[in-house]
C-alpha cells in the first residue's frame, strides 16, 4: 500500500472558481453578446489576458496591490478609450449572482482523496474583497492542509512562485508528487512546466476527476 510506485502522488492542489463553482468568464461573455457587446475583447479588457501574470488592473487586484474598486475605474477608462461604454462590474456582478452551492461531486473527490491519506491544498486567485463570499462556499478546513489566496501572499497564478509556495506549504512536496487542477490552460501549463501533474477542468468537471481518481485512487478502488 505505501509502495511509492503505486502510488506517485502525495497531494492535490485545486483551484476554486471553475473547479468548485462555475466559472464566471461563461456567463460573463454571454452577457456581453446581449448587450451587442465585443465578447472577447470585453473579457480582455476586463480581466487582461487570462494565461499571464500582468500588471492589467485585475491581476494587482489579485495580487492585492490595489483595492477593486479602484481597478473598476481603470477598466472602465480601458474600456472608454476603445469607445465602450459599459461597466463590466455590473455584468459580473450579474454574472456572479447567486452560486453560493459547490459542486458535490467535487468535494466529494477532495474528501475521498484525503481518506486514502493524500495532502490536499486549495490555489487561488482571487480578490481581498471577496474573501467572505467565496471562502463561505466550502468548508474549508474539512477539505484542505492548506489555503493559499493570490490576495493574501501577493503573488499569483501563473506566476512559478506561488505554485511553489503552495508546495512548501503543504510540508514541501516536490512538484512531481502533486497534481494541480484548473480550469484555465495558462495555470495548467505553468504547473506542468514546474513538474507536476496537470489536469484542465472543463465546464463540466466529471472528465477531470475520472482522471483525478484513476491517478489517486485506482488501488483503492
Ligand atoms: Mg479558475
Amino acid at each position: 500500500m505505501d509502495d511509492p510506485a503505486a502510488r506517485p502522488f502525495e497531494a492535490v492542489l485545486f483551484d476554486f472558481g471553475g473547479v468548485f463553482i462555475d466559472s464566471p468568464f461563461p456567463a460573463f461573455a454571454a452577457s456581453s453578446l446581449e448587450l451587442g457587446l465585443d465578447a472577447s475583447r470585453l473579457m480582455e479588457l476586463t480581466f487582461g489576458p487570462l494565461d499571464e501574470d500582468t500588471d492589467h488592473p485585475w491581476h494587482r487586484v489579485e495580487r492585492g496591490e490595489l483595492p477593486i474598486l479602484d481597478a473598476r475605474k481603470e477598466i472602465i477608462a480601458l474600456c472608454q478609450a476603445e469607445d465602450l461604454e459599459v461597466d463590466p462590474f455590473r455584468l459580473l456582478a450579474r454574472t456572479m449572482g447567486a452560486q453560493t452551492q459547490a459542486r458535490s461531486p467535487v468535494v466529494d473527490c477532495v474528501h475521498a482523496i484525503r481518506s486514502a491519506g493524500l495532502k490536499t491544498g486549495l490555489l487561488t486567485n482571487n480578490a481581498l474583497e471577496i474573501r467572505e463570499r467565496w471562502r463561505a462556499v466550502l468548508p474549508l478546513a474539512d477539505l484542505f492542509d492548506d489555503v493559499v489566496d493570490s490576495s493574501e501572499v501577493g503573488v499569483r497564478k501563473p506566476d512559478p512562485a506561488i505554485y511553489h509556495l503552495a508546495l512548501e506549504r503543504l510540508g514541501g512536496v516536490d512538484a512531481s508528487s502533486a497534481i494541480f487542477l484548473d480550469d484555465l490552460p495558462g495555470n495548467v501549463e505553468a504547473a506542468e512546466a514546474l513538474g507536476m501533474r496537470g489536469i484542465l477542468v472543463e465546464p463540466d468537471p466529471a472528465l477531470a476527476l475520472v482522471e483525478l481518481r484513476s491517478l489517486v485512487l485506482s488501488s483503492a478502488g
